[in-house]
């Protein structure tokens, strides 16, 4: 992945992709004070690009750090990456981290460091595996209290117990992992939100340990747009067993439905094909912003 041609934007300028390099000592490495995000690209347009930067800034400032530029030269970056790469579809990763100046667990004098790379992604699972449902394995692993962890921020420190429960997933043959938190309720999925439809009404955990995410709070709006009830509540995994449709939201995973979760298994009906086509317009529907004239 690090020997593609393109370009990637690393601290203020548009670099070769293979030559985009940190040093080996930096603190982003050792002690994961590195934050990112995950967005998309449809059309030429950055898919709510203002509220990812907003997120960048504020993960930034959870960690004790803040960025070197501005909310509106990081959406600028954007276009400029974008129209370098040619790409009107695909996923945009920014990160941000401490560099190597200190080593050691403090190292608040570090420099901070910015690259924003894009490249062309269609689809986080296969459509195949989209339409069956995908099949989830509940995590060992469990997402932690608030008082354990920074838990809203989108840092890579967290990311940890969702490789760990990915990694087993996969090596039992699942597509992903269902991680329940601290007090055995519902979280969510390695990397999206979770939703299941019991009795005609939506269920969604509240996200009081894990990601809001702006794919989440967008499908939300989409249902009750559709006249669907949405509650957001403490769920528990043994209601699995009433749920007639479940499915996840994220960026990358837009909206995915899931056939099966541990015992439990689900048949993708009516409301998950709709969330699929409300999403699918919501995200191709035109907007006119000046960082988006500049992409297209
Ligand atoms: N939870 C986790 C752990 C994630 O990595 C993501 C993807 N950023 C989400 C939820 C969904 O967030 P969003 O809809 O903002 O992409």
């Amino acid at each position: 992945f690090d020997q593609r041609d393109g370009v990637i934007w690393y601290n203020g300028r548009l670099c070769p992709w293979a030559e985009t390099k940190i040093h080996v000592l930096s603190h982003g490495l050792h002690y994961a004070s590195s934050v990112f995000e995950g967005e998309r690209v449809y059309g030429g347009t950055v898919y709510k690009l203002r509220e990812h930067t907003e997120r960048l800034i504020y993960s930034a400032n959870v960690l004790g750090f803040s960025l070197p530029y501005s909310a509106d030269q990081i959406d600028a970056a954007h276009a400029e990456v974008l129209a370098a790469s040619g790409i009107t579809d695909g996923y945009v990763r920014p990160v941000a981290w401490r560099g190597s100046e200190m080593m050691g667990v403090s190292a608040q004098q570090n420099s901070i460091h910015l690259a924003i790379a894009a490249w062309e992604w269609p689809s986080y699972f296969s459509p195949e595996a989209r339409m069956a449902g995908i099949r989830l394995r509940i995590s060992d692993w469990r997402r932690p209290d608030p008082r354990t962890a920074p838990v809203h921020a989108k840092a890579a420190g967290l990311y940890m117990i969702c490789t760990l429960s990915k990694h087993k997933a996969e090596s039992e043959g699942y597509h992903d992992a269902l991680m329940l938190d601290w007090r055995g309720q519902v979280a969510e999925a390695t990397g999206a939100n979770i939703f299941l439809l019991i009795d005609g009404k939506l269920h969604t955990p509240k996200p009081d340990c894990f990601l809001d995410g702006i794919t989440r709070r967008t499908v939300i709006g989409l249902a009750r747009a559709r006249g669907l009830e949405v509650i957001e509540r403490a769920i528990l995994p043994e209601e699995f067993a009433q749920a007639d449709e479940v499915f996840l939201t994220g960026t990358a995973a837009e909206v995915t439905p899931v056939g099966e979760i541990g015992p439990y298994k689900f048949t993708p009906g009516q409301v998950c094909q709709a969330m699929i086509a409300d999403y699918d317009a919501e995200v191709r529907r035109p907007v006119a912003t000046p960082s988006t004239a500049a992409v297209a």
